[in-house]
């Protein structure tokens, strides 16, 4: 049985990483899937494929999450191409790590503005779709250092932290009306935004996992494909690590 069939999902941040991991995840579970990302550009058109190579529709498109304006066209046009949104996972983010003594004001707002205001500009914009549907599943997705923090970290870590508090926020504020919303831990997790560090970090935080390993963008997919599901029914407000083991 396919645990996602009928469903509409829009994964933003869909192209690459963890996002093509949860898009592709979702497509065999029987869900129709959009993505979204600041361009549409081979990687978005090769996801599409894969996603309709399993029967079921695929479309990219181009928008920035961290603004207000593009979130609220980008809902309103897979509103017009999939009919509803059942399922929103608030996937893109970005890094720009440096200690605070070195951190400009511009990278902290850049992180703040995409990894935080981008969860409030979609969800804002979503909440009126799945509240008519009076059904929805909103997964955030966070990291182990929003519940950790992690030195050079602080502007990535406060926008991770931060969403967990807007997750359980919203939880309480749509529950009622058959809208869930919970967030994803990834401890370390291999994609490109980790495949820049050196050598003797990637040790260093592998010796810190009680598993002993980094993870795949299919052990995030795997937990997204529950917090979608009927699986998870009776799961709000909740921060599911997936980490190894690594922050208890
Ligand atoms: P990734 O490979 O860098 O992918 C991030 C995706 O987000 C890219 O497709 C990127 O598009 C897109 N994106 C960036 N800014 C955007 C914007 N303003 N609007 C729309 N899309 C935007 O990263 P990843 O490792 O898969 O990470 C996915 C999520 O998991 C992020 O929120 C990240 O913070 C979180 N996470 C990752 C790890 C890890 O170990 N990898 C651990 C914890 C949490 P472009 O490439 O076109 O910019």
């Amino acid at each position: 049985m396919k645990l996602l069939e009928n469903k509409k999902a829009l994964i933003t941040g869909g192209s690459r990483g963890i996002g093509r991991a949860i898009a592709i995840a979702y497509a065999k579970q029987g869900a129709d899937v959009a993505i979204s990302d600041l361009m549409v550009d081979e990687d978005a058109i090769d996801v599409v494929k894969e996603i309709e190579s399993y029967g079921v529709k695929g479309k990219a498109y181009a928008s920035d999450a961290s603004s207000n304006e593009a979130s609220e066209s980008l809902i309103n046009e897979v509103v017009k191409d999939f009919g509803q949104i059942d399922i929103l996972v608030n996937n893109a983010g970005i890094t720009r790590d440096n200690l605070l003594l070195r951190m400009s004001e511009q990278d902290w707002d850049l992180v703040i503005k995409v990894n935080l205001k981008s969860i409030f500009n979609m969800t804002k914009a979503v909440q009126r779709v799945m509240l008519k549907q009076r059904n929805g599943s909103i997964i955030n997705m966070s990291s182990v250092v929003g519940l950790s923090g992690n030195a050079g970290q602080s502007n990535y870590s406060a926008s991770k932290a931060g969403l967990i508090g807007f997750t359980k926020s919203i939880a309480q504020e749509l529950g009622s009306r058959g809208v869930r919303c919970n967030a994803i831990a990834p401890g370390f997790i291999e994609t490109a935004m980790t495949n820049k560090l050196s050598d003797e970090v990637r040790e260093n935080w592998i010796k810190g996992i009680p598993l002993r390993r980094s993870g795949k963008p299919d052990d995030v997919a795997n937990i997204a494909i529950f917090l979608a599901s009927e699986l998870s029914s009776y799961v709000t407000g909740q921060v599911i690590s997936v980490d190894g083991g690594m922050h208890m």
